[in-house]
């Protein structure tokens, strides 16, 4: 069975580098990666970037955290344009795989309208808590538009066959999940923001905000056991991984 990888180039972000690694100064600008997998049964999506309408409404869509990020979103950087490099459009979506609902992993959302969104329960509850939302943590307006929304308590093997399989990874939020391929060239774990840079795992030197840094931690060692069994990490924001990676249309695998 043929599985095919692309990791789809969704912009960059800058931000306080104290907010990846606590206390480092300054600032750290960071890719914002997606993922395409094609697989027999049809094609999966893990996460969707960020949301074409920061070009124009960025304070209204990052709320609090506006003045905390700097947004470089050119033209080609959205997902369906992403997705098209690799010959493939929107509708062709089958599931769409957010690693959690922060806005630069679920701002393409509305992109899929006739997918199913698969997300872990903890992170849809914390994602409409008021609270949240004021904070400007998360805002309806980049992840709720699927008229179908599946909500997982643990891990789900999308099509049955143990290929591509959703696990959870909390500790940045209360319900971020990661994502294994295994394909017949060896398994990769799209870890997203459990692990936002080589770095991270290797000193497991955590970002200075954190959901909970007891579960993170956890979070770590599960990625470091399967990075020792052989599988690939995918970091969520490294720059020296991401630019040593082939980007659609080129596949990964
Ligand atoms: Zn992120």
């Amino acid at each position: 069975m043929t599985i095919r990888l692309f990791a789809l180039d969704c912009g960059r972000v800058t931000g306080a580098a104290n907010g990846f690694l606590e206390g480092e100064s300054g600032t750290l600008t960071v890719p914002v990666p997606a993922y395409l997998i094609v697989h027999p049964q049809g094609c999966v999506v893990f996460d969707t970037g960020l949301n074409p309408g920061l070009r124009t409404d960025k304070a209204a869509l990052l709320g609090k955290l506006d003045a905390d990020w700097q947004i470089d979103f050119p033209q080609g950087a959205e997902i369906d344009a992403q997705l098209a490099l690799a010959g493939v459009k929107p509708s062709d979506i089958r599931y769409v795989v957010n690693s959690h609902l922060h806005y630069d992993h679920c701002g393409g959302n509305a992109f899929f309208p006739d997918a199913t969104l698969i997300v872990h329960a903890k992170e849809w509850r914390a994602a409409h808590r008021p609270n949240m939302q004021a904070a400007g943590i998360y805002n309806p307006r980049d992840f709720e538009h699927m008229a179908s929304v599946r909500e997982l308590e643990g891990e789900f093997d999308i099509f049955g066959d143990g290929t591509i399989v959703v696990f959870p990874t909390p500790g940045h939020t209360p319900g971020h999940q990661s994502l294994k391929v295994v394909t017949e060239a060896g398994a990769i774990v799209l870890a997203a923001d459990c692990c936002y840079l080589k770095r991270t795992l290797d000193t497991l030197h955590l970002p200075a905000a954190v959901y909970k840094r007891d579960q993170m931690l956890e979070s770590l060692h599960h990625i470091r056991a399967l990075q020792s069994a052989g599988a690939r990490i995918f970091f969520g924001h490294d720059s020296e991984f991401w630019n040593a990676i082939p980007k659609a249309p080129l596949p990964v695998i």
